[in-house]
């Protein structure tokens, strides 16, 4: 399936929850989902009952759209997290907070996920030291993350780690003062995300 190209705040309208996909702006009176709750479409003002595979799919699409992964992969995610010990859901938010571009996101060097997947992918980063511009790696305890040397003068940088309100460092990456580098020292725990995900609800959707 290819990748959502339309309005993002469409996506918070579909789901009624602010998904912070547009930096700044989502904090501001401007956002979408705070000027108008309902859902977008003809008959959305309509829509009221939701059944339990309903809120299950508002789920997991709530998880997709907040990371901006697509089915097939976040469907992977799922698999990989149901084979690890523990409690595949948290194990699903580890995967997903472990995502470069999320990683990038936390550091406070993009406004949004959206941007800190471009970012990576202009190759602005370094990982372990190494040329890396692919989002979707996922982290281990250990990988540091660098901005490269050339990109650190630019403007863009400065402005983003002067005016990062959005992001909230968590305690899993130790990040430099001048929020260039990133190191990660421990593996996300279900009290780092920041978002009130109800995960089980996106395990019982796939275990079906
Ligand atoms: Fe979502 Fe941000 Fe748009 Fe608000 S401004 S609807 S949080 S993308």
């Amino acid at each position: 399936m290819a990748r959502y190209t339309g309005a993002s705040c469409k996506l918070c309208r579909r789901e009624g929850k602010k998904l912070f996909l547009k930096g700044d702006r989502c904090l501001s009176d401007k956002c979408a989902v705070s000027r108008r709750s309902t859902v977008p479409g003809q008959h959305g003002a309509g829509r009221k009952t939701v059944k339990e595979y309903g809120l299950q799919l508002r789920e997991k699409q709530t998880a997709r759209r907040y990371y901006g992964v697509q089915e097939k992969q976040f469907r992977g995610y799922y698999k990989d997290a149901d084979k690890m010990s523990g409690v595949a859901g948290e194990n699903l938010l580890q995967i997903l907070e472990r995502r470069f571009d999320n990683v990038v996101y936390r550091m406070g060097l993009a406004s949004s996920r959206k941007e800190a997947r471009q970012l990576v992918r202009h190759a602005h980063f370094t990982l372990n030291g190494k040329k890396a511009d692919i989002p979707s790696i996922i982290l281990k305890v250990g990988d540091v993350i660098s901005l490269k040397d050339k990109s650190r003068s630019s403007e863009k940088f400065k402005a983003l780690t002067e005016g990062a309100t959005v992001a909230v460092t968590p305690k899993w990456l130790e990040v430099s003062d001048d929020n260039f580098t990133a190191k990660v020292i421990a593996l996300p725990q279900r009290d780092d995300v920041d978002f009130p995900f109800e995960e089980q609800l996106i395990i019982e959707l796939y275990s079906k």
